[in-house]
């Protein structure tokens, strides 16, 4: 079966295999698999030892970007959110829940901001602590620029929260040009191919030990799980995390190494997209996004403007083929949404858009034209 969606992903057979074991969180042949996994990541960010760190919390995206609005943002800041799309959204929602006044900020979701935009929205509210930017906006497909918006961020001697989830593993993050982002935040079972239910936050130590006691959570307290690293030494868990999932991840991270880092998996995505982008065009399709803006995490499609359009009958008519996709949509119009991320190569998307081609044919969907805005 193929996993097109945004994550939990297509995994490789030993990734799987390391789920299958029966291990202690404190035993000692664990102990360097979770120190090791947090090192490993650090590299992967370009962290600097002692001035950045990585650390696990268990659970999914949304509980670390919580985690880290929670332990940067104090009470009394205010955290701006550029609308990305869905998950700007939820960053929004995350931050007011635990009373942090968060603002969004319009810009045009089917296109990558300038960071102008940000810059002019910092100049003129003098609170703002905090930009909060979703690095590849999974609600849409478009990937910002952390390095434009970084700069808007560093100039104006404000902080930065990066929700890196669809993003971490494959898009540039060099968090050396970044001493304005306090917190790069992601979950294991996307760009990292690995599974769900742990997640983790790079942060700047500096900012750690400063923004102590602000969470308002013991759970989701970041400071908190750095302090407890280092008084209880790398390799012991706080709360009981979930081992077999971190011993996975431990192996997926060595893949990625040896694909060739971040930049070797980019190339592979952004290849599997434009098969899947090209196919879709070949097929009579609508992508949402000019290729200019297409991002290589996730396509998002039209709906066929033919009345024998279905979204739940096309899901189903294609996992009869092999292959898994969203059966939601979460762009303003309707449409269907393709992952291009995980263990899959430019041939399976071949193989994908082929089957896409038959489910069509299966729900009797003749004009493939998407509805017009
Ligand atoms: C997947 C995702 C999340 C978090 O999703 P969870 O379901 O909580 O793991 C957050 N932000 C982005 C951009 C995502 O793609």
């Amino acid at each position: 079966m193929l996993l097109l969606i945004p994550g939990p992903v297509t995994t490789r057979p030993e990734v799987r295999a390391a789920l299958g074991v029966d291990i202690a969180p404190w035993d000692f042949d664990f102990r360097p698999i979770y120190a090791g996994v947090r090192e490993k990541l650090l590299h992967f960010a370009n962290g600097v030892a002692g001035e950045h760190t990585a650390l696990p919390l268990p659970g999914c995206g949304h509980f670390v970007t919580e985690a880290a609005i929670r332990s940067f943002v104090p009470p009394g800041g205010k955290l701006l959110v550029p609308m990305t799309g869905r998950y700007a959204q939820d960053m929004i929602q995350l931050a007011r829940e635990a009373g942090r006044d968060a603002v969004p900020l319009s810009i045009i979701q089917t296109e990558v901001m300038s960071g102008s935009v940000v810059s002019d929205a910092l100049e003129r509210d003098k609170t703002i602590t905090h930009v909060g930017l979703v690095q590849s906006e999974t609600g849409s497909g478009v990937v910002q620029d952390v390095d434009a918006v970084g700069a808007a961020v560093r100039a104006h001697g404000r902080r930065m929260i990066v929700d890196a989830v669809s993003a971490f593993g494959a898009l540039p993050m060099d968090l050396r040009a970044h001493p304005e982002v306090d917190v790069v935040a992601f979950s294991a079972n996307k760009c990292l191919e690995a599974f769900p239910g742990i997640a983790y936050a790079i942060a700047r130590i500096d900012r750690l030990i400063e923004c102590e006691g602000i969470a308002g959570s013991w759970s989701l307290d970041l400071s908190d799980v750095y302090a407890q690293t280092v008084t209880r030494g790398d390799g012991r868990p706080r709360f009981t995390p979930p081992v077999q999932v971190i011993n996975a991840l431990d192996v997926a991270l060595d893949v990625l190494r040896e694909e060739g880092g971040p930049t070797a998996r980019l190339a592979r995505y952004t290849a599997n997209m434009r098969t899947l982008y090209d196919g879709m065009l070949e097929l009579g399709l609508r992508p949402v996004l000019d290729r200019e803006h297409q991002g290589p995490i996730i396509l998002n499609v039209h709906a066929p403007e033919d009345p024998a359009w279905n979204l739940q009958r096309f899901v189903d008519a294609l996992k009869v083929r092999g292959v898994v996709i969203s059966n939601f949509y979460s762009t303003p119009t309707p449409g269907f949404r393709v992952g291009c991320i995980g263990a899959i190569s430019p041939s399976d998307m071949e193989g994908a858009v082929e089957a896409m081609e038959q489910a069509l044919n299966d729900i009797g969907v003749n004009n493939r034209a998407g509805v017009l805005q």
